[in-house]
């Protein structure tokens, strides 16, 4: 039996992906973090830990001998990372590439391969001057979230070539009705579905005019499977190819809970811009679709329709 171990276990991607894997007959553990809300997924085997305690976590993954490893753990905001980029730096970066020093111990012990999925992100390409971006893209960072990932982005290809299967995927924005509200996305959803039944009257949003290439989240999380599964591992970027505004997703989103008059509703606040922020990612996918045999499978409208009627019916 495989036997997986997921870090970041109590986030949108996390929970999919675990579910997933138990689908299939994985035996799945997971490091839980001592803040991190309940997994939603009943049959994953817990380890309550923090991965910035590289020792610990060290010993743990020598112990469970895993096959995969699914490094999805993160300061998973943007916004958050301008707040915290120390932390940042520790968890997205540092600890991200002891993980990758445990995983090559683990199948230096063992004698066998162990293979490693670093969940990467656009951000590593800063405000790219292509669009849009693949795996050949400049890595230029514009933010303390895109640094620290960029570092364990570049960490992959030289665990590769100390003979770890290590993955990078280059994850575009993906979303779902379990996305938290810390992200435009949902914030959108949550707020329009709130509107459209009475019990809000308005939605605060920063830049209206930046540009993401939004994805279905477990399309995203069945590319880490085959990636984790190619015969060869490499850097992928995972995307739609096709990039909306922060506008085009609030008007459908309105739209759908049944508002065509949305931007008298919207406030713009100053406070909610970032220092700076990419103006444009767009991901190419075809090394993923070519490689993996991966491909989107829900579009914008569906995603943004999807997001909505849950938040109609919470
Ligand atoms: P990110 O791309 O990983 O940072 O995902 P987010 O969903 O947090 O942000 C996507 C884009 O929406 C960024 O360009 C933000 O600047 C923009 N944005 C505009 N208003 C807001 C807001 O109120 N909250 C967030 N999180 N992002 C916003």
């Amino acid at each position: 039996m495989t036997r997986a171990f997921i870090t970041g276990i109590g986030g949108q991607d996390g929970g999919y992906l675990a579910e997933r894997l138990l689908a299939e007959g994985v035996e799945v553990h997971a490091l839980a973090h001592d803040q991190e809300p309940p997994p939603r997924v009943p049959g994953v085997e817990l380890h309550s830990g923090d991965l910035t305690r590289t020792d610990e976590v060290r010993a743990l993954l020598l112990d469970l001998s895993p096959d995969e490893v699914y490094n999805l753990a993160a300061i998973s905001s943007v916004a958050r990372s301008w707040d915290q980029p120390d932390l940042t730096a520790q968890v997205n970066g540092t600890a991200a590439v002891a993980l990758m020093e445990s995983a090559l111990q683990v199948q230096d012990k063992r004698g066998s391969q162990v293979r490693f999925v670093q969940a990467s992100s656009a951000e590593i390409f800063g405000q790219p001057e292509v669009t849009p971006q693949d795996e050949t893209t400049a890595i230029r960072p514009v933010n303390p979230y895109g640094a620290a990932k960029a570092y364990a982005h570049l960490s992959a290809d030289v665990y590769r070539r100390r003979d770890l299967h290590a993955v990078s995927a280059i994850l575009y924005n993906h979303e779902s009705p379990r996305r938290p509200a810390t992200f435009v996305t949902r914030k959108i959803t949550s707020t329009a579905a709130a509107i459209a039944r009475g019990r809000a009257e308005r939605l605060s949003l920063g830049n209206l005019d930046a540009r993401r290439d939004w994805g279905w989240a477990p399309d995203y999380v069945d590319a880490l499977v085959r990636a984790a599964r190619a015969d060869q591992p490499g850097d992928f970027v995972i995307a739609t190819g096709v990039s909306h505004s922060v506008r085009e997703f609030a008007a459908a989103a309105f739209r759908h809970a049944g508002i065509d008059d949305w931007e008298v509703l919207v406030d713009s606040d100053p406070a909610l811009e970032r220092p700076t922020d990419p103006t444009d990612l767009t991901g190419d996918a075809a090394r993923a679709r070519r490689q993996l045999g991966w491909a989107p499978t829900v579009g914008f409208e569906e995603i943004v329709g999807r997001m909505v009627d849950a938040d109609l019916e919470t």
